[in-house]
C-alpha cells in the first residue's frame, strides 16, 4: 500500500486535489472561486441520497443501465486461454460511456441553478453526450471544438446542432482539443453566474478528476457485482483503453483495493511509441507537466511545448492523462501499455467477425491487448475488458485503412 494512503488506494485525492504528486488546481485567480464553489456543491451532492436517486433513475430509464457483462465465448475459444468478458457500455444511449458522467455533471449544474452548459470536445463524442442531456433538460449548450476537428468530425458537429447546441470552432493555437479547452475555461470566467463547465474526462482542475471518476465508477461497481454473480468471485485482470482515462478510471476504481486484481490501462500507440511522437501514449511516452489545470504526464517536446499526439482513434487523441492514472502508474498499482493503430484495427475486425459486435476504435485498443495476453493465461483466468463505445462512428476510418471504397 502506498505510504500516503495507508489502508486504501481509494481515498484520494487529498484536500488540495492531489493524487501524490499529480492533480491539484493550476488555475488563474479569477477561476478559483468557481472551482471552490463547484467543489463545495459536489461534496454536498455526493452524500445526498436524493442526488444519487435522480442519477440512478436516469441511468436506468434514459441511459439503459446496468450494461451487461457479456462472456465473449468465440473470442475466448479463438484465443485459447483466459475467459474473456466484455462490459457492454457501448449499449448506452449515445453509444459510449460519456453519458454516465455528463448526466452527473448536468444534474449538479441544475441543482446549482446554472442554465448554460459549456463543454469542449475533440472527436465530438463528449459534445454529443452533453448536447443530448442539455436537450433533455432544456438547457443552453455551447460546445468549443477545434476548427480542425470541426472539419474532421462533420457528422458529430451536425448531431450537436440537431440537438440544439451551438458549436464554436476554435481557431486559436492549432485549432485542436487543447485550444478548445483553453477557450472553454475563458468562457467560464466570463460567464460566471449562469454557466457550468462540463468536462468530458478525468482531467481538469480539482474537483473534476475525482468527480468524473465517481460518476464513471458505475461501470466498475456493476462489473464487480456482475462477475461475482456469474463466477462467484472477482476477475483476475481488468483492462480498458485510455484517452483522458475516464472509462478506465470508472472500471478500475471499485477494484483498486482488490490487490489480487491486475489492472491494465491501454494507451494509443499510434504508429509506434518512439521519438517521432506519432502516438498518444502520455504515460509510456511522456513526462510530467501542467495542462488543463492539473499536473500529470503529458506529451511534450524538450521545451515543454505540448504536442498534439496522433492515433487512428480520435477519442484517444488527448495529449495528457488523468492525474489519478499518473499516480497509479507511479505507485505501481496499475500497469500501462500501448497498442498501435495496426493492432487495434486487427482487434476491431476480429470482434466484428467473432462476436457480432462492431467496437469503437478506442476499446479495440483494449481488446488488442487482451488478444496479446489471453493465449498465455490459464482457462480459469477471468478478464474483463471495457467495451466503452460502439464503432458506428468509426466505419469510415476503418474502411479507409482497409482500402474499401465507401462511395456508393
Ligand atoms: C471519448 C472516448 C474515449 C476516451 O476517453 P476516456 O476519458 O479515456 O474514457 C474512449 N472510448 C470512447 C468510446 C470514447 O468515446
Amino acid at each position: 500500500m502506498p505510504e500516503d494512503h495507508l489502508n486504501s488506494y481509494m481515498t484520494g485525492p487529498d484536500d488540495q486535489g492531489r493524487f501524490g504528486l499529480f492533480g491539484g488546481r493550476f488555475v488563474s485567480e479569477t477561476l478559483m472561486p468557481l472551482i471552490l464553489e463547484l467543489e463545495e456543491r459536489y461534496e454536498f451532492a455526493k452524500t445526498d441520497p436524493g442526488f444519487w436517486a435522480e442519477m440512478h433513475d436516469l441511468w436506468t430509464h434514459y441511459v439503459g443501465r446496468p450494461s451487461p457483462l457479456y462472456h465473449a465465448e468465440r473470442m475466448t475459444a479463438h484465443l485459447g486461454g483466459a475467459k474473456i468478458y466484455m462490459k457492454r457500455d457501448e449499449l448506452n444511449h449515445t453509444g459510449a460511456h460519456k453519458i454516465n458522467n455528463v448526466l452527473g455533471q448536468i444534474i449538479l449544474a441544475r441543482r446549482m441553478g446554472k442554465t448554460r452548459i459549456i463543454a469542449e470536445t475533440g472527436a465530438g463524442q463528449h459534445g454529443v453526450a452533453t448536447a443530448t442531456v442539455c436537450a433533455k433538460f432544456g438547457l443552453t449548450c455551447v460546445v468549443y471544438m477545434g476548427a480542425h476537428d470541426v472539419e474532421r468530425q462533420a457528422p458529430n458537429v451536425f448531431r450537436m446542432r440537431l440537438l440544439g447546441a451551438t458549436v464554436i470552432p476554435v481557431t486559436s493555437g492549432r485549432g485542436t482539443l487543447k485550444d478548445a479547452m483553453n477557450d472553454a475555461l475563458r468562457d467560464w470566467v466570463t460567464n460566471v453566474r449562469d454557466t457550468f463547465y462540463c468536462i468530458g474526462t478525468v482531467a481538469g482542475p480539482h474537483p473534476y478528476p475525482a468527480m468524473v471518476r465517481d460518476f464513471q465508477s458505475i461501470i466498475g461497481k456493476e462489473a464487480r457485482q456482475q462477475m461475482q454473480d456469474r463466477e462467484g468471485r472477482l476477475p483476475d485482470t481488468i483492462i480498458a483503453a485510455i484517452g483522458g482515462g475516464s472509462n478506465a478510471m470508472g472500471l478500475f476504481y471499485p477494484f483498486l483495493d482488490d490487490t489480487s486484481v491486475r489492472i491494465i490501462g491501454v494507451e494509443a500507440g499510434g504508429k509506434g511509441v518512439d521519438a517521432r511522437m506519432e502516438h498518444c501514449a502520455s504515460l509510456t511516452g511522456g513526462r510530467p507537466g501542467v495542462l488543463h489545470g492539473n499536473r500529470t504526464y503529458l506529451l511534450q517536446d524538450e521545451d515543454g511545448q505540448i504536442l498534439e499526439g496522433y492515433s487512428i482513434s480520435a477519442g484517444l487523441d488527448y495529449p495528457g492523462i488523468g492525474p489519478e492514472h499518473s499516480w497509479l502508474h507511479d505507485v505501481g498499482r496499475a500497469e500501462y501499455v500501448s497498442i498501435t493503430d495496426a493492432e487495434a484495427l486487427e482487434a476491431f475486425q476480429l470482434c466484428c467477425a467473432l462476436e457480432g459486435i462492431i467496437p469503437a476504435l478506442e476499446p479495440s485498443h483494449a481488446l488488442a491487448h487482451v488478444m496479446k495476453i489471453a493465449p498465455g493465461l490459464p482457462k480459469d483466468h477471468l478478464i474483463i475488458m471495457n467495451m466503452c463505445g460502439r464503432g458506428d462512428k468509426d466505419i469510415f476510418t476503418v474502411a479507409k485503412h482497409l482500402g474499401f471504397d465507401m462511395k456508393i
